[in-house]
Parts: structure tokens; C-alpha cells; sequence
């Protein structure tokens, strides 16, 4: 297993996609020092990324400030054919794109393929809405005025990503921004850095201006920080932890920028009596197991009424046992390590307490000798609401099961979180299915399936799990400004 992710990284058939540079104003910038990047699997070096000290940071403003006002005036149909070439170079690119992230990530191959085709969907989608961002022409209170809107562009815009996605929580962002005549800023997350780096040589390949799409490599804390300061930065958004979230958004207060956020989840995938047994399996395995567990979307708290709880606890342990872990780069692998060891140790953390407190261990639990940052998946059944699995989010391969008996009861115990990003529900009564998605709350409703994401979809949370809408038309607007013009009579 050593040495999977450095061999891979050899034999890329475009080699020029493993850039350690950043890129800023259409340059390629060595930093003041250099950042490890890690295989987790193994924790072997793969990798040295530039560390950009803050004056990158003040440069990539100025040169995006200036891009700014040439990419505005672009006709969209423009940047819509620059996006499309991109979203073309990153398919032509996809097997080393998902070598790149599956070394630094560790996700199973097949799972960075799948990114990249995700990822790669919302600079098409967003290249064609780009073009159809209307204004609205308002009947008029005014005598012979004339009252429109239209929809403009809010000008510079920068964005933290994190590593479970490390190209289309880009993509989803940058695809926004750019059809919408903003330019970008990107600061990837430590972990990832090559696909992020990967994206950019593709941008510039396609002839996306320089200075508009940058990404920055460096100290979050010291990069943000400076960002946050720049009032020239008029939107700002951010997918990562609740708690970093709600930091970043005090700071924006002092330029007051337009913040979208996309934060924790900890969702209730709920299986009543009446569901299918064998739809709820497959479609649990997939909300659960999908990057590995490390997923703002994965099914955290798995309720399922009391009529259909063992069937479902024997299926969903026989499936979990079928789960092959490994190197994302072994062929058949279903989980590869977790990205960061702190979210292994807490998997580990939740399981012990969880089997302290009187769950029920039926597959898993057990170290499997592959190192440090790969954990078994696991199924604990019989969990309570006190345990620390059923109140906070896992983001690893640990199922939990938890018994109920009534819709009143279920709904009660799934909305009392402060997440609220997505719910699964698995039932055939048509009435029952319209009550508990209305009264979820949450920011997606997922019924009958697990697979709802992509490039049309508002993707978004209420309450803790953020602010604002990524993907679909939602997801153009926070990038644009509304302008009201009253025409009047001469
Ligand atoms: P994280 O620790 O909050 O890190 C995310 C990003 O924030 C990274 O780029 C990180 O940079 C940066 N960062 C860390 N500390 C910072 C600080 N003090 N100031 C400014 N930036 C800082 O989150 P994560 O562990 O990477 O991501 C997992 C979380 O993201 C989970 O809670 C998950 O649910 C959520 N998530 C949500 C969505 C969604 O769409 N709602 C999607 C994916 C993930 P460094 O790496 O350089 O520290």
C-alpha cells in the first residue's frame, strides 16, 4: 500500500496537473515556503504546496479587482463558452484528476471519477443560467415612469472550500461566480490542495482571464483574515464546520459582505413500517458509506419504526459486512481512510461511548490493522438519543440505529438538532410522506431515495447548517446584486 499514491502521481498522462505552485494574477507563485501533502492512507509526503504569505493575498485582491471589470462586461454567451471549455477539459482530464484526488483524499477512485463529472456539471449548468439571469419589467405606480430590475454582477468574490469534495465544492462556487461576471478567489483546504491547483491549470487552459478563478495556498486563519478586512471582496462563501462558519461570518461584519455558508450536517434518515426493506437498504448504504462516511449529507441518525427494525438492523449489518476497505487506489474499494485522523479518533470516540451507554454492536468496531486513519465500517444498534452518535455529526463510516414507534415521535426527535441541512424518508403512504417532508426541518427532503444532489438543485441548510443556496438559479443570485431603474417621463 505504500507506495500506491506516489506511483500513480508518476504515471499521470498529463504531468502538468500536478502543479505545488499557487496561481495568482495568471502567474504561477512558489510562496515563501512549502506545505506537505499527504496520502492519508499511509501519511507518506506526496506532495509540497507554496505557503502564500498575506501579501499573495493583497495581490490576489488587486488583480482580481482589476479582472473584474473586463469579466463583467463579457457578453455572458462569452464566459458561458470559457465555463463549457473548462467543464470540457476537466472530462478529457478526469483519470488524473481522480488520481490527484484520491491521493491527497483518499476517496476510492471510482468515487473521484464521480466527482469529477459532478464537479465538472456545474460549469456546464451554470455557463447556460448565466445566460438566462433576467431582470423583470414592474407595473407602474408612477405616472408615465418606466420601472425595471435587473440582475448585476457583485464584483469580487473569494471562497473556502474544504477536502471531502475537493473539486466540486469548488466548481459549485467558482461556476456561480463566474457565469454571474464575478471573479474568484479560492482558498483550498490544507489536504487538498492538488485538485484545487489541477482545476486552476485547466481554467487557464480554457482562457479564463487572469485574475478572474485564483487559488490561494497558505494559513487559513492569516489568509482569511485579510480577506475579511478587503472591502473590495463583496461576497464571500464558505463550506466547512458550523463552528468555523460562524467565525468567518462575525469577521465579514466588518465589510459587510454577502455571506453564503454551507456547514455541518446531522441528518435523520427515517424508515417507516410501510417502506420497501430492500429500497431503504440500498438507499441507507449509499446515504451512510458514500465518500466514506465524510459527507455533510451522510445519514447520521438512522430511525426505523419498531415493525421493521430487526429485518432492517440483519440487512444493514449484512450489507456493511459486504464493504471493502482499502486504498482508494486498490481496485474494489467501497471506504478508504478518513482524510483528517481527527475525524478517525472520533469515529473511535463515538463508538466507545455508544457501547458504554448500551448499544449494540453488529458489524465492525474492531481496528483492521491498515493503519491509524482507516476505521472498520461499523453498525451500532439500539442507540438512544443521550448517546454522543445520536447529538453530534459523525463524518465517518459509523452507523447508527435507533428505534421508534410513532410519526409524532420521529419527527419530534429528528428535528431537535441545531443541524438542518438533509433528511432522507422512506415510506409508500403518499399523505405520510407529505406531512413529514412538511414538517422537517430541514433544507432538503430526500423521499424514497438517497441520490437527490447535482447541478439544478438548491443546495442549502437552515439553522445551523448555513446560509444561502448553492446550485440552481439560487445559487447564481448570491453572486449578483438586484438593481431597480425607474425611467421617468421627460
Ligand atoms: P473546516 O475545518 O471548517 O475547514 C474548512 C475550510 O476552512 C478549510 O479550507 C480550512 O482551511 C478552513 N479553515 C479552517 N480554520 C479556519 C479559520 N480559523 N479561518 C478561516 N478558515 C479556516 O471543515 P472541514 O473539517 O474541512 O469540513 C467538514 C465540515 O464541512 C463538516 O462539518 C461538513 O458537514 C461540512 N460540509 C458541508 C457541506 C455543505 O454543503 N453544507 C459540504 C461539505 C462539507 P485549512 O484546511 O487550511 O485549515
Amino acid at each position: 500500500m505504500k507506495h500506491f499514491a506516489l506511483s500513480a502521481l508518476e504515471r499521470l498522462r498529463c504531468p502538468e496537473l500536478l502543479e505545488t505552485r499557487a496561481f495568482i494574477d495568471g502567474q504561477w507563485i512558489e510562496g515563501e515556503s512549502r506545505l506537505p501533502v499527504v496520502d492519508p492512507a499511509t501519511g507518506m509526503v506526496i506532495a509540497q504546496v507554496a505557503h502564500c504569505d498575506v501579501k499573495w493575498m493583497d495581490k490576489a485582491v488587486d488583480a482580481a479587482t482589476q479582472a473584474f471589470v473586463l469579466w463583467r462586461d463579457r457578453l455572458p454567451a462569452e464566459r458561458g463558452a470559457i465555463l463549457r471549455r473548462w467543464a470540457t477539459l476537466c472530462r478529457e482530464h478526469a483519470a488524473d484528476l481522480a488520481t490527484l484526488m484520491t491521493a491527497e483524499q483518499g476517496k476510492p477512485l471510482n468515487e473521484s471519477l464521480g466527482e469529477i463529472e459532478y464537479g465538472a456539471g456545474f460549469l456546464g449548468w451554470f455557463a447556460a443560467d448565466g445566460e438566462r439571469s433576467y431582470g423583470e419589467s414592474i407595473p407602474s405606480h408612477l405616472p408615465g415612469s418606466q420601472l425595471t430590475t435587473k440582475m448585476q454582477p457583485i464584483g469580487v468574490t473569494a471562497a473556502i472550500t474544504p477536502w471531502n469534495f475537493p473539486m466540486a465544492m469548488i466548481t459549485r462556487k467558482a461556476g456561480a461566480a463566474l457565469a454571474a461576471g464575478c471573479s474568484m478567489i479560492i482558498k483550498p483546504a490544507s489536504e487538498t490542495p492538488l485538485s484545487a491547483l489541477a482545476l486552476a491549470k485547466l481554467a487557464e487552459q480554457a482562457g479564463v482571464p487572469a485574475g478572474v478563478f485564483q487559488v490561494i495556498t497558505g494559513d487559513a486563519q492569516i489568509l482569511s483574515a485579510r480577506l475579511m478586512q478587503r472591502p473590495e471582496v463583496r461576497a464571500f462563501s464558505f463550506t466547512g464546520s458550523t463552528q468555523i462558519g460562524r467565525q468567518l461570518l462575525a469577521q465579514s461584519a466588518q465589510t459587510l459582505k454577502k455571506v453564503s455558508l454551507e456547514l455541518g450536517g446531522h441528518a435523520p434518515f427515517i424508515v417507516f413500517d410501510d417502506a420497501s426493506l430492500e429500497g431503504a437498504v440500498v438507499g441507507c448504504i449509499g446515504a451512510k458509506f458514500a465518500t466514506s462516511g465524510q459527507d455533510c449529507l451522510a445519514a447520521n441518525r438512522i430511525y426505523i419504526q419498531r415493525g421493521l427494525y430487526a429485518p432492517f438492523v440483519q440487512a444493514f449489518s449484512e450489507a456493511t459486512a459486504r464493504l471493502k476497505l482499502g486504498h482508494g487506489l486498490e481496485d474494489g474499494v467501497d471506504i478508504g481512510p478518513m482524510t483528517r485522523l481527527s475525524v478517525a479518533n472520533k469515529c473511535r470516540d463515538q463508538i466507545g461511548n455508544a457501547l458504554s451507554l448500551g448499544a449494540r454492536l453488529t458489524v465492525g468496531g474492531e481496528e483492521c490493522g491498515l493503519g491509524a486513519s482507516f476505521v472498520t465500517p461499523t453498525v451500532l444498534a439500539d442507540v438512544t438519543d443521550e448517546m454522543d452518535i445520536a447529538i453530534e455529526e459523525t463524518f465517518g463510516p459509523v452507523a447508527a440505529l435507533l428505534p421508534f414507534d410513532s410519526e409524532e415521535e420521529v419527527l419530534r426527535r429528528a428535528n431537535s438538532t441545531e443541524y438542518g441541512l438533509a433528511a432522507y424518508v422512506y415510506t409508500n403512504d403518499l399523505r405520510r410522506a407529505a406531512r413529514v417532508s412538511d414538517r422537517l426541518e430541514f433544507g432538503m427532503v430526500a423521499l424514497n431515495t438517497a441520490r437527490f444532489t447535482g447541478p439544478p438543485i438548491p443546495f442549502g441548510g437552515w439553522k445551523q447548517s448555513g446560509l444561502g443556496r448553492e446550485g440552481s438559479r439560487h445559487g447564481l443570485a448570491e453572486y449578483m446584486e438586484l438593481k431597480y431603474v425607474c425611467v421617468g417621463s421627460l
